[in-house]
């Protein structure tokens, strides 16, 4: 696999666990599944992290200056991560730490 490739293949599986965090903590949903919402925000995170323009060196979305979100998902997307981020240190802490190294390095701020 390109080494790019993998680095958004990561950010991905980052925005996935965020997500899977925030729907079975807001929404209690069973351990191996989200709620319909969260599935179609996942689906729509996936697509925007496809044709993301700082690829694959990007900032965390919520950081992001530019935002190719449509509001309402914008929002919600922060919002996950606003709660999820903290939690990830815990669950996930190799890829919690990565995501915080890409907000430091400030891309995407314009
Ligand atoms: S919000 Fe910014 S970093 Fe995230 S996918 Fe869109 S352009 Fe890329
Ligand atoms: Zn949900």
């Amino acid at each position: 696999m390109a080494k790019d490739q993998g680095a958004m293949d990561k950010e991905k599986q980052t925005v996935r666990f965020m997500i899977e965090i925030y729907c079975a903590d807001k929404h209690a949903t069973a351990a191996d599944g989200l709620c319909p919402d969260c599935r179609e925000l996942l689906h729509y995170a996936d697509q925007r992290l496809d044709k993301c323009q700082f690829a694959p060196d990007k900032p965390p979305c919520a950081q992001c200056k530019v935002h190719c979100y449509k509001p309402e998902l914008r929002k919600q997307i922060q919002e996950v991560m606003r709660y999820s981020g903290p939690r990830m240190i815990k669950k996930h802490p190799l890829l919690a730490v990565r995501h915080l190294v890409r907000g430091w390095k400030g891309k995407g701020k314009k």
